[in-house]
């Protein structure tokens, strides 16, 4: 078993003030793979102080000697990428082909999306008026991250904290820690100034001392609604930006005129992804009644194909969820839905045969759901899907924007026309049309409980930065 207790403080590897051990456990075998040390707030304020120090220099320094570390930073990255795809296999359970392509790529992806959007940055901008407008980075961040996209989420935090000349401490999800260290060991080889980056390990305790510190400038968190409200009420009594990526409930609109063998089968593999652990997972499929038999036999189809597998196998498979508690929280909607009378066609509760030991669950399909039950309305973070039907395109618009969140939107058509009208009108920050992918640089967040802010390329940025109007005497 690895030891992984100390903490990254001040550019070293420091043991925790007070010992407070946790094991990591392998969510596929339920078997420990590394100890960490939980956090206190006294190693939270040892880390805000170096990270204080750090600004003074830091914040001072040139974008080209910025973009010099980011680069030397990518190089590295890339040199040991993967031992980050093998890492994340082992302590999230996501298969390892799924690891090298998508999970460790989007540390290559939006680093080099942010290094794009730094070289264009204006730090300096003279208005009409005369006026000059400075753009500087906010201070201190306090970056809270989950564990289901762990460098995706912990690279559109850290990095923009880095190239915009803020200092900050990472506390990644105490699930999933071992990847943010090796992330924090690339950023110490590649030679930013001590107390540039910072990790604490812990969990909600730790996150609440970070949201609640005097000499935090700046807190940006993903993770659930719940945790997002409560860093939002931490941080209120300092007056700090928050910036919050939370949950999502996304709606996957197809209409009559879509290829529908291709894109419900594609819709069906996107719910799934990551065993169904994304914020942005197309969860409600919303399908036009004159077509929505001949969709149900497709998805039916494509989820009886999705196979579960163990996570070091090479494959398209899905591998476990993360924890006993995500099993119970998945088994728990599963077993309500059935409850509140949605017809089951595919999986359910309880485990996939062979796969007794680990958090692994059935691929599901749910038909006939209406939008007021929980299974629509409640994030499952498992890959279930929920398919709904509608009459109408305004029927389909209101049903898509009937719930609390607004991260993001699918719509699947054969008409460019509608597709601009109804993403035009549907209450979410990005909106994909027929199985147009996310693409670096491009801003990601959501409307509504979805989160407020926008990370990722140019937009990403801008929440690290404060803005300084300078008004000059008139010269005339
Ligand atoms: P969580 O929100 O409890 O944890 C996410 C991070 O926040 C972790 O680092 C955790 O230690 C920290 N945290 C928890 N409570 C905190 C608090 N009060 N103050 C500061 N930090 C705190 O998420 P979870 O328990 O891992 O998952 C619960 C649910 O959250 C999931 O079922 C899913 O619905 C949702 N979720 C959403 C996302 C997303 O990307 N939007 C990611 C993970 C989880």
């Amino acid at each position: 078993m690895l030891d992984k207790r100390k903490f990254y403080i001040g550019g070293e590897w420091v043991s925790p003030i007070a010992a407070m051990n946790l094991e990591v456990l392998n969510p596929a075998t339920e078997k420990p793979i590394a100890v960490i040390s939980m956090g206190s707030r006294e190693d939270v304020d040892k880390a805000v102080e170096a990270a204080r120090n750090a600004f003074a220099s830091y914040s001072r320094t040139t974008l080209e000697e910025r973009l010099r570390l980011l680069e030397r930073f990518l190089a590295i990255y890339k040199r040991r990428y993967d031992e980050m795809a093998e890492t994340i296999t082992l302590e999230l359970g996501a298969p390892i082909t799924m690891s090298r392509e998508q999970q460790a790529d989007v540390g290559v992806g939006h680093l080099q999306g942010f290094i794009d959007a730094l070289r264009d940055l204006k730090v300096r901008e003279e208005l009409p008026n005369g006026d000059v407008v400075l753009r500087e980075p906010i201070g201190v961040c306090g970056l809270i991250t989950p564990w289901n996209w762990p460098i995706n989420q912990i690279a559109l935090k850290v990095v923009p904290a880095l190239a915009t000349g803020c200092t900050c401490i990472l506390k990644p999800s105490e699930l999933t820690p071992l990847n943010a260290m090796l992330y924090a060991e690339m950023i110490d080889e590649a030679g930013f100034p001590a107390g540039v980056f910072n990790l604490v390990n812990g969990g909600a305790d730790c996150g609440a001392a970070l949201s609640k510190h005097k000499d935090v400038d700046m807190m940006s968190f993903t993770g659930s609604t719940t945790a997002g409200i409560a860093v939002s009420k931490d941080a209120a009594d300092t007056v700090k930006r928050v910036t919050l990526e939370l949950g999502g409930k996304s709606p996957n609109i197809v209409f009559e005129d879509a290829d529908l063998e291709e894109r419900i089968s594609a819709s069906v593999a996107d719910c799934f992804n990551n065993s169904g652990q994304s914020c942005d997972a197309p969860t409600r499929l919303l399908v036009q009644r004159s077509v929505y038999q001949r969709s149900i036999e497709i998805a039916r189809r494509a989820a009886l194909a999705a196979e579960v597998g163990d996570p070091m196998k090479e494959g398209t498979h899905i591998g476990p969820l993360v924890s006993a508690i995500q099993f119970d929280r998945v088994q728990t909607l599963i077993n309500a839905a059935i409850d509140e009378g949605a017809n089951l066609i595919v999986g359910g509760p309880g485990k996939p045969e062979g796969f007794e030991t680990g958090y692994f669950v059935k691929p599901t399909i749910f038909v006939d759901v209406e939008n007021g039950m929980r299974i629509a309305r409640e994030e499952v973070f498992g890959p279930v899907l929920a398919i709904i039907p509608f009459d109408g395109e305004e029927d389909a618009i209101t049903m898509a924007n009937d719930t609390a969140y607004g991260l993001a939107a699918y719509v699947q058509t054969g008409d460019p026309k509608r597709a601009e009208r109804v993403a035009s009108r549907l209450r979410a920050g990005m909106v994909h049309i027929n199985g147009a992918p996310h693409r670096y640089g491009s801003p990601f967040g959501g409307y509504k409980q979805s989160g407020n802010g926008r990370e990722g390329g140019k937009f990403g940025l801008d929440d690290f930065q404060e803005v300084k109007a300078i008004h000059r005497p008139d010269v005339a």
